[in-house]
């Protein structure tokens, strides 16, 4: 039996991380449940899994949340010092990181510092500081299990080759909704638009940042993180049917790819349970109904977010904590209707060039990075 803290658990992977437990109650069972603030539906999960603790972080509905479970035992904490705490518990042994952006940095340094493995969803937590949570990881003996479900294939991929040399990896790209869009096209395009991504259903942030592709461009720097590789070791290539997940090349040139049906599940289901693989009844992929895997280049000169964050990783330092606050900020004003789609693209740019570049920093200089690029990014956000 494992027991897990699903950190962001009403968002699109922390309800499909239910479904995979809910499926499995002999094997798993959740100790803590964290949203930001829908405490309806945290309530509702939190009796249904008879969790141990709720956490919510808007402090507004603490009272709410407090008086939709007076009738049980499970305790009510909210803010983001409760979250940090809440991971450290001693009946916990896996932290699933669903919660969106930075917000997540604190909580997956907190749990890995009291030796909880992680599975880790929350990719801009390794985009922000991947050089500390990396070498704490290492220092507390714990595993990075990655959720992403590219990161997951190469995860996969490696199984029994950890040893094995990698010369490359390849993540594969949907290319998002406006694949195959020209600069003049995107100018004008609307949230709704951006929101319609083909594959897959996600919470907003990561649709807008597919769109975008900086959600690539994330998964760029979360691969050097998660699997020790230089910036000229991982491609990036367009797989429209989003089937290969992603491919590891080795020194003998032999590559491996994992497929499957795009279903999250499974990549949650894998970091939970590994390293075991356990049975499911999710949907099978079928090559017939499938005649042409088909790849392309992805349009670095269109779609900029991509070429900016190969730029954060190869300036390394504080430079993809840049970005990252950069973004969110960015992606925030386009869904509030602020800044234009490609505006995105010249906010984080003007922010990579303005912000002042720590070529080592540590913890406290991540999180003024972080604070000192939001409050110039919004700046440029209201002089738009
Ligand atoms: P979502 O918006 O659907 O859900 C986010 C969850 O985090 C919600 O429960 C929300 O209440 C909580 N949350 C948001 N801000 C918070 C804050 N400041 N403090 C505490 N909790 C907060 O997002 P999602 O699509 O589930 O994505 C979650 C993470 O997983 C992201 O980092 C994303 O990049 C990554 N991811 C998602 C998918 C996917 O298919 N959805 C795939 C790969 C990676
Ligand atoms: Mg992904």
């Amino acid at each position: 039996m494992k027991n897990i803290a699903i950190l962001g658990s009403t968002g699109s992977i922390g309800t499909q991380a239910l479904d995979v437990v809910r499926a499995n109650t002999d094997k798993f069972k959740v100790e803590v449940l964290s949203a930001f603030s829908n405490a309806e539906l945290l309530a509702k999960q939190a009796i249904e899994f008879d969790v141990n603790t709720v956490v919510i972080q808007e402090e507004s509905k603490y009272e709410t949340l407090k008086n939709l479970l007076a009738h049980t035992d499970i305790k009510v904490f909210c803010g983001e010092q409760a979250l940090a705490d809440v991971v450290t518990y001693d009946s916990i042994s896996i932290v699933l990181t669903a919660l969106v952006g930075y917000a997540g940095l604190r909580p997956t340094i907190s749990a890995i510092k009291a030796k909880k493995n992680i599975a880790l969803a929350n990719k801009e937590t390794l985009v922000v500081a991947g050089d500390l949570i990396t070498k704490l990881a290492e220092e507390n003996d714990v595993h990075i299990l990655p959720v992403d479900s590219e990161h997951s294939a190469i995860f996969q991929c490696l199984a029994g080759e950890w040893h094995n040399p990698i010369e490359k990896i390849i993540l594969t790209a949907s290319g998002g909704p406006f694949r195959g869009k020209k600069t003049e096209d995107l100018i004008q395009v609307t949230k709704n638009q951006a929101l319609k991504h083909p594959n897959w259903v996600m919470g907003a942030k990561i649709t807008i940042d597919s769109a975008s592709l900086m959600n690539k461009g994330l998964e760029v720097i979360e691969a050097k993180w998660l699997f020790n590789l230089q910036a000229s070791q991982i491609d990036v290539i367009v797989h429209p049917q989003s089937i290969i997940h992603s491919i590891v090349q080795f020194n003998d040139g032999s590559m491996k790819a994992q497929m499957g049906l795009p279903d999250m599940k499974l990549p949650i289901q894998y970091a939970l349970a590994y390293p075991q693989r356990i049975s499911s009844d999710f949907p099978r992929f079928n090559f017939i109904d499938y005649p042409s895997l088909t790849f392309e280049q992805p349009d670095l000169k269109t779609f900029r977010n991509l070429a900016l964050a190969f730029e954060a990783l190869d300036k390394q330092g504080n430079m993809a904590c840049i970005l990252n606050a950069a973004n969110e900020i960015a992606v925030e004003a386009f869904l509030k209707d602020q800044i234009g789609f490609l505006q995105m693209s010249d906010l984080i740019e003007t922010c990579m060039q303005k912000i002042t570049f720590i070529a080592n920093p540590n913890y406290d200089e991540y999180v003024n990075t972080d604070k000192e690029t939001r409050i110039f990014a919004a700046s440029l956000v209201a002089s738009i």
